[in-house]
């Protein structure tokens, strides 16, 4: 590490809580796939934050349209109204097929949001006793870092620590429609589910699932709520994961590419019968819905649309998973993914890999311990990802 990289990664150390494990690389500029490090040195952005920047880093559209909102209004809390959180919110049902929406920060909060609009739901309008409403959810499940969320996680590292849990969740195993069958009880108000488990690993559910599981919560008079936060808005081949086989869920929630990076916006949106149920005072946010987010947001699925990546992401991820399964690795056990949310399942643990690939110019990182996630910005290009395909194809030939 450079004596520049040092200074930063210790202030890190030394001032900062140590909940993360980053690699050694201090980032200061970034543009379209690329990210620099203060030595100038150039990578390939494989992460891409999660999936939150799907349209790429500093893309110029959403950029002039932050930079001419923070001119104009940037807060005005929800006591008012502004010009641009309706033209959103209009966007987003029309993109979801949705009828209402609303606005949040971060991801977490926007799931919260749900279990708050699947509970209301279960009570008012399914008649669910008091205090006795079920969510189900997935074992292996992300959906965030609140107390409540993380009491539904099954990874100790999530829960252990911050307990009691919050009742009302019951785990079933992921990918089986079986499962959610058995687990339905009179008091079951939703099912909280990931289209793909991004940070279980990249797990997809078997063909088929996900009409399966809207047909029975269709008849069972039960929510289906889907977490698209990491796996909507492009990243796998269609603009939601639920569109791959044709469903619309009752909520989706979404988050990271809704500002293509630059703030932090959510959303969930759902038919009108359960969104009217946040009637005044029963929900809300200081900065949920502020014109500079809105004029983000408006700007961020402008640029998912206009420059099609959707269809881009399936395209490159086609030709980007034929090149890896040319791989002659005895390290890799399996590589799995949708349009650009890639997983390489190695046989050994993923970290030294990682560090290898960012010697190479590749910034990729593990999830699980034994799989990389190569989930690059949507608009990276078809001799780009031959470029880092041979970066990544010759920092797995030294190891
Ligand atoms: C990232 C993520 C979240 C949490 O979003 P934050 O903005 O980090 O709170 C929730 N669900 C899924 C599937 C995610 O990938």
């Amino acid at each position: 590490m450079s004596k520049l990289s040092e200074r930063f990664t210790l202030l890190d150390h030394r001032y900062g809580a140590p909940n993360y494990h980053p690699l050694p690389i201090v980032l200061e500029k970034g543009k379209g796939v690329y990210v620099w490090d203060v030595n100038g040195k150039r990578y390939f952005d494989m992460l891409s934050a999660y999936s939150a920047l799907n349209q790429g880093h500093n893309h110029p559209q959403i950029v002039a349209a932050a930079k001419a909102q923070l001119n104009r209004l940037t807060l005005t809390s929800r006591a008012f109204h502004n010009t641009l959180m309706g033209p959103l919110l209009k966007e987003i049902c029309r993109l979801t097929g949705q009828d209402k929406a609303i606005l949040m920060n971060s991801g977490a909060e926007a799931v919260e949001t749900a279990i708050k609009a699947m509970r209301i739901w279960g009570y008012q309008i399914k008649r669910i006793p008091k205090n006795r409403a079920e969510i189900i959810v997935c074992r292996n499940n992300f959906h965030g870092r609140t107390t409540t969320i993380v009491g539904f996680s099954s990874d100790p590292d999530s829960y252990e620590g911050f307990g009691p849990k919050t009742p009302g969740f019951v785990e079933i195993e992921y990918g089986s429609a079986e499962a959610l069958e058995r687990a339905i009880t009179p008091n079951t108000c939703g099912f909280l589910f990931e289209p793909i488990q991004g940070e279980a690993g990249v797990l997809i559910p078997p063909e088929g699932y996900l009409r399966k599981i809207r047909t029975i919560c269709s008849r069972k008079n039960v929510l289906l709520c889907a977490d698209e936060i990491q796996t909507g808005l492009g990243r796998t081949g269609k603009l939601f994961c639920c569109d791959h086989e044709k469903i619309r869920p009752d909520l989706i929630i979404l988050g990271k590419a809704l500002s293509g990076g630059l703030y932090p916006i959510s959303a969930v949106a759902a038919r009108a019968e359960i969104m009217n149920l946040f009637t005044a005072g029963k929900h809300g946010s200081t900065f949920g819905g502020n014109p500079l987010a809105s004029a983000i947001g408006l700007a961020a699925l402008n640029v998912i649309i206009k420059e099609k990546l959707p269809q881009k992401a399936a395209a490159t991820g086609n030709y980007f998973k034929s090149l890896l399964r040319t791989l002659k690795s005895d390290r890799i056990r399996d590589i799995r993914g949708k349009g650009l949310l890639i997983g390489v399942e190695l046989k050994i643990p993923a970290r030294p890999f990682c560090e290898a690939l960012a010697k190479n110019g590749i910034l990729a990182k593990e999830t699980h311990e034994k799989t990389i996630r190569l989930a690059p910005p949507l608009l990276i290009t078809k001799a780009q990802t031959l470029e880092a395909f041979g970066l990544i194809s010759s920092a797995l030939a030294h190891r």
